[in-house]
């Protein structure tokens, strides 16, 4: 099974190495190559209404899934305990589900930060 190394940085790096998931805790963001090899660069905010890391002291795990429909190879992961787990494309549909949902959460998130 396909593995991702983690590295924790302060800042972002300008050159992302394949393979590596970088992780910045102080701009609660994270970012990797799409594990496919396309190349694109996968940028997972880290938030209640984002994406949520855990680390074990080992590897890590993020989640939700990593979606790349926007990109050209719609590859659809998991990254759990550093192990990739592809999953299967999302049909238009369930894309189109998935983004609403999504922006339901983020609605709700600000709105009760804001309260
Ligand atoms: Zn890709």
């Amino acid at each position: 099974m396909k593995t991702i190394q983690h590295k924790f940085v302060k800042f972002i790096p300008e050159v992302i190495e394949e393979g590596i998931l970088y992780i910045s805790i102080e701009y609660c963001t994270a970012i990797h190559k799409c594990v496919c090899g396309c190349g694109n660069e996968v940028v997972t905010p880290l938030s209640p209404a984002d994406w949520e890391i855990t680390f074990n002291g080992k590897t890590v795990s993020l989640d939700p899934s990593i979606g790349n429909w926007s990109f050209e190879c719609q590859s659809h992961y998991f990254i759990t305990r550093s192990k990739i787990r592809f999953a299967r494309r999302w049909k238009e549909w369930e894309i189109k589900e998935g983004r609403k949902e999504d922006s339901e959460n983020k609605e709700k998130y600000f709105k009760k930060k804001r309260d």
